[in-house]
């Protein structure tokens, strides 16, 4: 993309009504803006971002073997009142009725809406196990959005549904989703914790959170400092190892990692004091097994082994993949801007043209972007006829993880210089050099 052809509006000033860094940075990089209280469009760089989130997120649910589709936005108020919730969710739901004066309304979650699927087309338990999921804008009328993308009304998640035959099938779909996750985070270049989480009314000890560290995290979490040096890395998984997935819940939960709601300071106490750590955290998901509780209001039921009707076991499963955004650049930004993960930046580099309308300069800046498409890169060229200094600036706040900045005396040398974002570390190298290196970091992602 050449930046005279793109619409990135970038802000100039800093917007006062954001209070964090990223709703700060995604408003200034012309990422996103405001339609209404909690509500926004997405431009196209913060779209780009967007979509490559959910790229993410897809594969790795598809590696577990679970199964994409699409449910509306718009839901009938009738399935609501079946499971009870109707009336339970109060005011966050934003409820509307259409010309015909039936109740709707714009879905929250989608519990309802899939054991209603269900139910509908399965019957024996021969078609279990089952995991469905999807990608699809959620809207909460939540009391206080705030912190742009991160606390929005309308906002975007994946959230998948399990149906197993018997508990035990369904604790593995929930470990399967917990491996899935750690897998998922860490391709966007994040530390996301799982913590114990509150059960709710339901109760029971089958749900976590998934928490990445921030001081600007609306969740206070108590945990041990040892969880902090687990990595899932690219170890193989089996997902239908019942032992495997189990071995991996097992590995990540076993230190003490809570929230305030299920935090025990007695528990927590056992921990050595030198490891104990209070912080903050940012919620980008939580897993939750929750038995029979919908497919018993809702009749969802097979036909088990033994002849007999039995409800099935269910599990819901989240990822908050706008907030998403914000949580990436709370933990990777500096005063300059943001610092994409190279696993989910907008674009792959940047090509900053020190001297604009000089034969040699945009000949080799033209050649480089050429060869970088060749490599199946994106490129983003900074041709505009701008002082270095104000290309630098916009090259830094939308955070492009790798730069390379052409320049007639660099030339004279046949060099260019290849620029890491994160670390502010240059090298001056051919420019087939340059490509090739970009081109080994952006290898098999
Ligand atoms: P919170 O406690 O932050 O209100 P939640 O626990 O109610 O979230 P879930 O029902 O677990 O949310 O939804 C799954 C995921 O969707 C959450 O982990 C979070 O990442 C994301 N999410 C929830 N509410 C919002 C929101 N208002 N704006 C953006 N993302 C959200
Ligand atoms: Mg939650």
């Amino acid at each position: 993309m050449r930046l005279t052809r793109y619409f990135l509006p970038v802000l100039r000033e800093t917007p006062s009504e954001a209070q964090i860094v990223s709703h700060r940075y995604m408003l200034r990089a012309g990422m996103i803006k405001q339609a209404s209280a909690g509500i926004y469009s997405w431009l196209p760089l913060g779209y780009k971002v967007l979509r490559r989130i959910e790229q993410i997120v897809h594969e790795e649910q598809v590696r577990a073997g679970h199964i994409p589709m699409l449910m509306p936005t718009l839901q009938s108020a009738d399935l609501w009142r079946e499971s009870g919730r109707y009336d339970d969710y109060g005011q966050e739901m934003l409820r509307v009725s259409d010309r015909h004066g039936r109740d709707m309304l714009y879905g929250p979650t989608n519990e309802e809406l899939i054991t209603d699927i269900f139910r509908s087309h399965v019957s024996s338990y021969k078609d279990l196990p089952l995991t469905l999921y999807h990608i699809q804008w959620k809207f909460r009328d939540e009391i206080r959005p705030r912190f742009g993308v991160m606390r929005g009304r309308e906002f975007l998640m994946k959230d998948g549904y399990n149906f197993d035959l018997t508990k035990d099938d369904a604790l593995h779909a929930y470990n399967r989703h917990l491996v899935s996750y750690l897998r998922t985070y860490e391709r966007m270049g994040l530390q996301a914790i799982p913590m114990r989480a509150d059960g709710g009314p339901i109760g029971g000890d089958y749900t976590h959170e998934f928490l990445v560290l921030a001081d600007t995290g609306e969740s206070e979490v108590f945990y041990d400092a040892e969880i902090t040096d687990l990595k899932f890395g690219d170890r193989a998984i089996d997902y239908d190892s019942v032992e495997a997935c189990q071995a991996v819940l097992e590995e990540f939960t076993s230190r003490y990692a809570r929230t305030d709601e299920t935090h025990d300071e007695a528990v927590f106490a056992e921990v050595p004091e030198a490891r104990r750590r209070v912080a903050r955290g940012i919620e980008v998901g939580q897993i939750f097994y929750f038995g029979t509780k919908y497919s018993e209001a809702m009749g969802a039921t097979v036909q088990g082994p033994d002849g007999a009707q039995v409800p099935v076991h269910m599990g819901s499963h989240g990822i908050g993949v706008s907030r998403l955004l914000g949580a990436i650049i709370e933990a990777n930004h500096d005063e300059n801007g943001i610092i994409w993960p190279e696993g989910v930046t907008p674009f792959h580099c940047g090509i900053v043209n020190l001297k604009q309308g000089d034969d040699d300069a945009d000949a080799a800046c033209e050649s480089l972007y050429q060869a970088l498409v060749g490599k199946g890169l994106e490129p983003l060229y900074d041709d505009r006829n701008e002082r270095a200094g104000g290309k630098f600036a916009t090259m830094d706040l939308i955070g492009l993880p790798w730069r390379i900045t052409v320049g007639p005396r660099g030339l004279k040398n046949g060099v260019v210089e290849l620029t890491s974002r994160r670390t502010g570390e240059s090298e001056e190298l051919p420019p087939e050099a340059a490509v090739a290196k970009v081109a080994a970091i952006y290898e098999g992602r």
